[in-house]
């Protein structure tokens, strides 16, 4: 039997994309991405709040082999990677592959037929030679179930579903939470809002952020001659990777340069902020990299502004028109912005119903034993599945270099599977074993584990208390080991097999 694509392809994003160029280029023609949004782009399709940017260089925060020499700033903001997205889409022709609106509840291995049949909400059935699995980290939204936030009758925006035509000009505004995204966006309703008050349950780390225009003349100079973009990719890359190996991976043997991260960020603070008790309320006590540290010049003077206020007090319930936190003070307001971002390990991991071979239904696998996959792609007993956002499967340096490392993956894989004239891949538990265990292992010298991340509330640990998202190596060395990894790690079934 012959399924009708080569490929499905569940999500539109820039994982997605890098997946459909890497079939593309083993031959895979016939490939339908489907995605749940009304257009492609992922999470900067989704995102459009006020502030949007992306907090890691754009020359790093792009595909390699597409640099784009129109980045605007050092740090594009978010509307310039929608439409680097689209640029994408159409050089590399997928637009046509392309579905939207449309979400994918389940998926089930057929072993018989060795193919995919993925299931769509209005019951479609659709199938393929592959699944691959590309519905984000960061996409399911996380909205706290407050008591009494039903009754509340002003606007609710949570930062994922933003009203660009909700004004916050001469507004009392609340924003709940102080993450990554709240870091951009509260400096921004500050600057417009009559008052705003941003409750706070854990401070994040803030360093400062070395942020500029590239002048018109760089980005001549970068489109002429690629490679001066390449030398500035290599040199922000190096930058970022010492920032991770040596501060968050190698915590155990390079205490001090986690400590110096630190430092630096609370002298940003100290120069930031003028008054004393909101500087104390803004400093994490939990180590630098135990939760994502931000970038921003702005977020911490924010706080001196007359109009803007923290405030630390736990919410104990929402009324009508406001907040009531447990010290009985209630806070009026008219809109409420919920900056309190995304369920990764209850209702992520995976994003659908994946059944295997033999009814191993992923989440459960995971949940009921430990997040896991091979080289953060590959699952036993899930045959042809390319499950991109797995555990431990996260470079820390960006998330295009996840995606690349796993296209090299996708590309030894799959030309294996080729020369045998296999169809269909599984990974050996022996293997997938191996590589949990070597994880394990390196991740023990980690700031997850060596430092103090117990108060620090980080969607990096998972509801095992294992910090299983990061991959614990240098992109090197996951580079490399998505073009070197032993083909015997694979079980491949060719039609005589089957
Ligand atoms: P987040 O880091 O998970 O932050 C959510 C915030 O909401 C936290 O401060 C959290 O407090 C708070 N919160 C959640 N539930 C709460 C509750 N019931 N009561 C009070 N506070 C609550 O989410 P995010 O800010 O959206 O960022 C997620 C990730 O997206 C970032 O780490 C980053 O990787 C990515 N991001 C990237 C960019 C970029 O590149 N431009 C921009 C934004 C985001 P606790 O800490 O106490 O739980």
């Amino acid at each position: 039997m012959t399924p009708e694509f080569d490929a499905v392809i569940v999500g539109a994003g820039f994982g997605g994309m890098g997946a459909a160029i890497a079939l593309q280029e083993m031959g895979y023609s016939r490939l339908s991405i489907l995605d749940r949004e009304d257009d492609l782009g992922g999470t900067w399709h989704v995102n459009h709040y006020p502030g949007l940017a992306v907090d890691i260089a754009s020359v790093t925060y792009s595909y390699s082999f597409a640099p784009n020499p129109n980045w605007t700033r050092l740090f594009a903001p978010g509307a310039e990677l929608k439409r680097y997205a689209e640029h994408i889409a159409d050089t590399y022709d997928l637009r046509h592959a392309m579905r939207f609106g449309v979400l994918v509840e389940r998926a089930e291995w057929d072993d018989d037929a060795q193919f995919w049949r993925v299931t769509t909400a209005d019951g479609e059935e659709i199938t393929g030679r592959f699944l691959v699995t590309a519905t984000g980290f960061l996409s399911q939204p996380h909205t706290p179930d407050f008591p009494g936030i039903d009754s509340f009758t002003g606007a609710v925006l949570h930062t994922t579903r933003w009203d660009d035509a909700h004004d916050v000009s001469g507004e009392r505004v609340a924003v709940i939470g102080t993450g990554a995204t709240a870091v951009q966006l509260i400096p921004e309703i500050a600057e417009r809002a009559e008052a705003l008050t941003v409750f706070q349950r854990t401070p994040i780390w803030v360093v400062p952020k070395i942020d500029f225009p590239i002048p018109p003349v760089v980005r001549r100079l970068f489109a002429r001659v690629p490679a001066t973009q390449k030398a500035a990719r290599k040199v922000n890359d190096a930058l970022l990777e010492a920032l991770m190996i040596v501060g968050v991976l190698h915590f155990r043997q390079a205490k001090p340069m986690n400590k110096a991260a630190a430092l630096l960020a609370k002298a940003h603070l100290r120069l930031s902020v003028r008054d004393r008790a909101t500087r104390r309320a803004l400093t994490p006590d939990y180590d630098f990299g135990c939760k994502r540290p931000t970038f921003s010049n702005k977020y911490f003077r924010a706080f001196n502004r007359r109009n803007t206020r923290l405030e630390t007090s736990p919410i104990e319930r929402f009324d009508a028109d406001g907040i009531v936190t447990v010290d009985g003070r209630h806070t009026p307001i008219d809109t409420l912005v919920l900056a309190t971002g995304f369920n990764l390990w209850d209702v992520n991991f995976p994003a659908l119903q994946i059944i295997g071979r033999e009814g191993r239904d992923l989440g459960a696998f995971w949940r009921d034993n430990r997040f896991q996959a091979y080289e953060g792609i590959t699952v036993p007993r899930f045959p042809n599945l390319l499950s991109l956002n797995s555990p431990y499967s996260y470079s820390g340096l960006s998330y295009f270099t996840t995606i690349e490392s796993q296209m090299g993956h996708m590309r030894r894989l799959l030309g294996e599977l080729q020369r045998r004239d296999a169809v269909s891949f599984e990974v050996t538990e022996e293997a997938n074993d191996a590589f949990l265990t070597e994880v394990t292992e390196r991740l023990g010298d980690s700031v997850f584990y060596r430092g103090q991340c117990s108060t620090a509330r980080s969607y990096y640990f998972n509801q095992h208390g294992e910090a299983a998202l990061l991959r614990p190596t240098s992109t090197t060395a996951s580079f490399r080991a998505a073009s070197t990894f032993p083909l015997s790690d694979y079980e491949f079934r060719t039609p005589a097999t089957v």
